[in-house]
This record gives C-alpha cells, structure tokens and sequence, in this order.
C-alpha cells in the first residue's frame, strides 16, 4: 500500500513516515497543499493523509480539486483541535474519515486500515488472466509474481479490459477501434496499434508473461506466456 502524506510540519510528516514505514506502507511526503495536489493527481495512493493547515493551498481545497478531476482516493483529514468545524468542513469535501491532532498512533493506524479496506471493498473487481490481473476499479494492473503494479491510462485500459473478457478469441482492430472510439469515429486502425503497443510496455514493466500476440491478418489475442 502506497500513502501520500500531506503535512508541512516536517516533525510531525517524519514521524508519520517512520510509523507507516514500520506498517510495511510505502510513504511519500508533500510538504505544502500545492505539491499535495500535485502528487494526489497522479492516482498511485492507497490512502492520503491530508492536514488541513497548509501552506500554498489548505487541505479543503487540495481535497475538493482532487474530488473535482475524478480521484477518489481516501482521504484522512488531520484536523486542529481548535478548528471544531474543521471535520464537517472535511466530510462535506469529501474527506472519508477525519482525526484530531494530537493523535495516537494506534488511532491513526486504525482509521487507515478502515478507510483503505472500504475502498477495497468496492473496488475489488479482479480480472486474473496468467501472472495479470486488473483491477477495473481503479484501472491498475499488477503481476501475481513480482508484485509490480502499474496504472494504465483510459485506453489502455479498455483494451486491456475488452482483450481480457475475450480471452479466448481473436479481436480484430476494427472492433478494438469501436470499441475503445465508438462506431462512428474516424479513428484508424493504426490507433489500435498505438495502445496495443503503449498496453505492451505496461504489462512488461510489471513484468508479466503475459502477452498480446498479434495474430497476422486477424487482430490480437492474449497468451498467458511461459
Ligand atoms: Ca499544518
């Protein structure tokens, strides 16, 4: 699991890094609202754990543009004791869970593991095809055998998904280009091949044996690879 912490007290961030770490977590730290944005809009978190005073940009508005562009990571709002509507503020922007500074570890800890595994229980629609799977949920995909995980881009992902509930045939470009522009667009068929290639590399990077076998004449088929 990979969290973003956003928190621009460097002793309170590096604490939270060393208990995440301790957790097996991998940690990234932004240490202003601006650069939080920034890092949260790429869409690799598990969970964010998001301060609300912040310089640049307040936690509010780093969550509201984040809900804004369509990431629906959870968010964790650390709020002040003092900022009594800072957790209604936090909810109302779409925060999934809030805690009160000073906070306990365990406290933290614990709220992690409910927001995470309440966007797990959503989002768990695996498809597994050899060493691949992908989750549609959040549009990833990952190798059963290194570990590796990578996020696909919107295409990729509709070829990939499109490939795989098909597994057993072959699926020609054309379909591919109706399927991922729709009938009436004016795409061509090289298109097809351009995110046939971009899904390829992806899929090498997490490092599967899965592959994409162009079959001549015909279009693509999945091989489960050796
Ligand atoms: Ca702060």
């Amino acid at each position: 699991m990979r969290i973003l912490v956003v928190e621009d007290e460097f002793s309170l961030a590096d604490a939270l890094r060393e208990i995440l770490k301790k957790e097996k977590y991998t940690v990234d730290i932004a240490t202003d609202g601006q650069d939080g944005l920034d890092q949260a809009l790429t869409g690799i978190y598990d969970a964010i754990v998001l301060d609300v005073m912040l310089p640049l940009m307040n936690g509010f508005q780093v969550l509201r543009n984040l809900r804004d562009e369509g990431i629906e990571t959870p968010v964790l709002m650390l709020t002040a004791k003092s900022e009594l509507d800072d957790k209604v503020r936090g909810l109302d922007c779409g925060a999934d869970d809030y805690l009160t500074k000073p906070f306990q570890t365990k406290e933290l800890l614990a709220r992690l593991r409910a927001i995470t595994r309440r966007k797990g229980e959503i989002e768990s629609n695996i498809i597994t095809f050899g060493d691949l799977q992908l989750n549609t949920g959040i549009g990833e995909i990952s190798c059963t055998t290194t570990g590796k995980s990578m996020k696909l881009g919107l295409k990729e992902f509709q070829l990939l998904e499109f490939l795989l509930k098909n597994k057993n045939q072959i699926i020609s470009k054309e379909q591919i280009v109706e399927k991922l522009w729709g009938l009436e667009s004016d795409s061509e068929y090289n298109n097809a091949e351009v995110y046939v290639s971009f899904t390829r590399k992806k899929i090498k990077f997490v490092g599967s044996k899965v592959a994409i076998k162009a079959v001549r004449g015909l279009g693509y088929t999945l091989e489960e690879g050796k």
